[in-house]
């Protein structure tokens, strides 16, 4: 389980007012559900059905529409892209190994720290933004690096 943070502006926030309160219910199920998948604000269109459906939502293709027109989603290929999306707080995520082998093959073995090559066995994945800030264990946070590298960045950016 991780968690997701909701800013304290959400209670007044004006789009989320004008989409009203099912729009809203739906928004923070879609939210804990892309973070849950790890999709970075993304949420596919049958998805977002499950969900609907699971919280008895009939009407969610209205709904929807809503979220979309007052701006908190935009519509993109195959499902909604949530705006304003925010990051998971707190314990670093870790990085399964699928995601690793993604970012090593974008990168090939080249330190982004340093650029200079780093072998194998030595490779790091690092995050950009430290997860103490925030930073998610996605593929645009992630970079390949020497553990050396890595150590000696710490927490800055
Ligand atoms: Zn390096």
């Amino acid at each position: 389980m991780a968690w997701v943070r909701l800013d304290d502006k959400r209670a007044t926030n004006g789009k989320l007012r004008m989409a009203g309160f099912a729009a809203r219910g739906l928004d923070e199920a879609a939210i804990c559900w892309s973070a849950h998948e790890e999709d970075d604000g993304r949420i596919s269109a049958e998805d977002v059905q499950m969900l609907a459906v699971m919280h008895g939502c009939r009407q969610w293709r209205r709904i929807v529409r809503r979220l979309v027109d007052v701006g908190k989603w935009d519509e993109v290929n195959g499902g909604y892209q949530i705006n304003d999306f925010p990051p998971v707080r707190g314990d670093r995520e870790p990085i399964p190994a699928w995601l690793r082998q993604e970012v090593i093959d974008r990168a090939g073995h080249v330190c982004q720290l340093c650029g200079g090559e780093v072998e194998p066995a030595d490779v790091h994945i690092d995050h950009i933004l430290p997860c103490s800030l925030g930073g998610r264990s996605v593929k645009h946070n992630l970079q390949v690096s020497h553990s050396r590298c890595n150590m000696s960045k710490g927490n800055r950016v």
